[in-house]
C-alpha cells in the first residue's frame, strides 16, 4: 500500500534546520548542496541529503518532515485520529501492534507540534477578540489520581467556539472524603508538598496576560469563582467588561457559559484520560498537556463548530482559515520552535518541564534536537 504520509514534506528544504544559523530563520540568500542520501525501510526509501553552505550543518528532506526520525512513519496520522477518538493509549497500541511507549512517544511529540501549530494563529487569532464575548472556566480533572486533582481552565469564544488557550493547575483534593482518604491524603502531602493554594489566580492571571492585549476592549464571562475576581483586578484592565453566572444556574444554551460548558462536555467526550471512573486517566501532568494540545487543535481546526450544522469550524468562524483542515494538512511539514517563538508558559509546556510531584522517576525531559 502506498504510504503517502511519509512522503518528505518539501521537495526544496525552505531554510537552514539549524536554529544557531543566520539562515534559519530568514532563507533570502540561503545555499546548501546535495550531500547524497541514505536509504531506509520505509516509503519512500530513497532520501536526498544536502549540507548548509554557511554552517555546514548536514540534513535531509526529512528534517523537514513531521515525520523525522521516526521508524515507523505511518503511525503518526492514525495515532492523531485515535487519541481525539477517545480511546486510552493502550488501546491504540493494541490496535497497531506496537507496545504503548510508542504511542506514548508519537502523542509527546504531536503535542509539541500542536502547541507551536496553536501558536501560528495566536497573533490573527488576537485581533479578532473583539468580535464575539469570550468565556473562560475550569474542568476538573486529575493526573496520577485522585489525590491529585487539576484545573484545566479554557478560554473560549462564545460564538466561534474557538479555543483561544489553555492552563492546566494542580489543586488539593477536596470534598467528601472518608477517614482514611483524609489520612491518605495527609500522608501524601507530609511526603510530596501541597499544592500552592494561590497556582489558579496566578495561572489565571497568566492565561489572560497572554491572550489579552493590553487595553483590549472584552466582553470576559465567567462563573462566580473568586480566583477569577482576584486574577481580573491584577490584570488592571479598565476596558475588560467581566459578567459572571451563578455555576448552579442550569447548563441549557440559553446559559452565557454554554460556549465552555458544550467545550468541556466535548473534552470527555473526546479524550480517554477525562472520561469519569477511567482507567485510562493520564499519569504525569504534562501528558494531560500533551493530550490537550492535540485536542484543542483538532477542534479548532479539523471538527465542525456545531454537531447539527457542519458547516464550518470554529477557526472558519473566526476567520483564521477559509476551509476546514485535515488532519493531514495538520501534520504537513515539522515546525520548528524558534521560527514560530512562543510565550513562556506554552514553552514550558513544550519543554516538558511541568514536574509531577507524584510520579516516579519523573524530570523534565531534554531534547538536545528534536524540535
Ligand atoms: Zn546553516
Amino acid at each position: 500500500m502506498p504510504n503517502r504520509s511519509s512522503a518528505p514534506a518539501a521537495t526544496t528544504p525552505p531554510h537552514c534546520p539549524n536554529p544557531d544559523c543566520v539562515f534559519h530563520l530568514d532563507s533570502t540568500g540561503w545555499r546548501f548542496k546535495r550531500a547524497g542520501f541514505f536509504l531506509r525501510k520505509t516509503r519512500p526509501h530513497r532520501i536526498q541529503r544536502y549540507r548548509c553552505s554557511q554552517c555546514h550543518r548536514a540534513f535531509s528532506s526529512q528534517t523537514f518532515s513531521s515525520t523525522y526520525w521516526l521508524r515507523r512513519p505511518d503511525l503518526l496520522e492514525p495515532v492523531f485520529r485515535a487519541e481525539v477518538a477517545g480511546s486510552g493509549h493502550r488501546q491504540i497500541a493494541r490496535q497497531f501492534g506496537v507496545v504503548h511507549a510508542t504511542i506514548q512517544r508519537l502523542i509527546e511529540r504531536l503535542g509539541r507540534h500542536c502547541l507551536l501549530l496553536h501558536e501560528t494563529f495566536r497573533k490573527a487569532a488576537q485581533t479578532k477578540l473583539g468580535d464575539e464575548p469570550l468565556v473562560m472556566d475550569g474542568l476538573g480533572t486529575f493526573a496520577g489520581g485522585q489525590y491529585w486533582p487539576l484545573e484545566l481552565t479554557g478560554l473560549i469564544g462564545t460564538r466561534s467556539y474557538y479555543s483561544h488557550d489553555f492552563v492546566v493547575t494542580e489543586r488539593r483534593r477536596a470534598g467528601t472524603m472518608t477517614a482514611l482518604q483524609k489520612k491518605r491524603r495527609a500522608v501524601y502531602e507530609e511526603k510530596l508538598g501541597r499544592p500552592d493554594p494561590k497556582a489558579l489566580t496566578r495561572d489565571i492571571l497568566e492565561l489572560l496576560r497572554t491572550n489579552l492585549p493590553a487595553h483590549a476592549r472584552v466582553e470576559l464571562r465567567t462563573d462566580e469563582k473568586s480566583e477569577y475576581r482576584t486574577a481580573l483586578n491584577r490584570l488592571q484592565n479598565p476596558e475588560l467588561e467581566h459578567h459572571t453566572t451563578h455555576s448552579k444556574a442550569p447548563r441549557t444554551a440559553k446559559n452565557p457559559l454554554f460556549a465552555i460548558n458544550a467545550h468541556h462536555m466535548f473534552v470527555r467526550h473526546s479524550g480517554a484520560n477525562h472520561k469519569r471512573e477511567t482507567v485510562a486517566f493520564s499519569k504525569r501532568i504534562q501528558a494531560v498537556i500533551h493530550r490537550h494540545a492535540i485536542f484543542q487543535v483538532w477542534r479548532n481546526l479539523v471538527k465542525a463548530a456545531s454537531e447539527r450544522r457542519p458547516t464550518a469550524t470554529p477557526a472558519q468562524r473566526l476567520g483564521l482559515t477559509d476551509a476546514r483542515w485535515s488532519v493531514r494538512r495538520i501534520l504537513q511539514s515539522r515546525l520548528f520552535l524558534r521560527r514560530i517563538g512562543a510565550p513562556e508558559r506554552v514553552l514550558r509546556c513544550y519543554r516538558g518541564e511541568n514536574v509531577s510531584r507524584f510520579a516516579r522517576n519523573e524530570r523534565a525531559c531534554s531534547y538536545r534536537f528534536a524540535a
